[in-house]
């Protein structure tokens, strides 16, 4: 009965601790009007990186711009590019709103050596020399934490900037900056 009761209250707190948090609070793909994806590999799970990009398109600071340029991406990487799907397995806009990409289990087209291993996540802007405001910064910082904790990436995890792959400004001077204070950064 002692054991029972005690792993009711364990499920009890991971039920609790699943449903909060910007892992939880993703707007879905068909939330944002995502066009149909073409099948993409699996990515090794749990993910060993998590890679950080800037968009270089305009930020946006409501929903409807956001959603559009979630679209704008998705048709550029798939019409443009040939991709599967729009390159990021995540993104967030200064809505501070997680968006849901590729998500969790596909492989993503962000960082060349990389996509099979990690979680892409983009700010939505260009951050080159001013930072996304603090709460998106904060909001980034804790859905590398739950995913973690959700078991979506390994607990040895690097932290990564998309320029420590390839030759490319992204994610940005100023952000780049700020990640390499941030856990797990190498
Ligand atoms: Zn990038």
């Amino acid at each position: 009965m002692k054991i029972i009761v005690s792993l009711l209250v364990v499920l009890f707190v991971v039920a609790v601790n699943g449903q909060t948090g910007p892992c939880a609070n993703v707007r879905t793909r068909a939330a944002w009007g995502a066009r149909a994806a073409n099948p993409a590999w699996l990515s090794t799970q749990p993910p060993t990186h998590f890679v950080v990009h800037h968009t270089v398109t305009a930020t946006c600071t409501t929903t409807a711009a956001c959603d559009a340029t979630m679209r704008s991406m998705q048709n550029g990487h798939m019409t443009g590019n040939g991709w599967a799907d729009i390159g990021y397995n995540f993104c967030i806009g200064n809505t501070n709103i997680v968006y849901e990409g590729r998500g969790w289990n596909r492989s993503g087209a962000h960082s060349p050596s990389f996509n099979t291993r990690s979680i892409g996540f983009c700010f939505i802007g260009n951050f080159m020399t001013v930072l996304p405001p603090q709460n998106v910064l904060n909001t980034a910082q804790a859905f590398i934490i739950c995913a973690r904790d959700w078991g979506r990436l390994t607990t040895t995890y690097r932290l990564m900037g998309h320029r420590q792959d390839v030759a490319t400004a992204c994610p940005g001077d100023a952000l780049f900056n700020q990640i390499r204070t941030w856990p797990r950064w190498s």
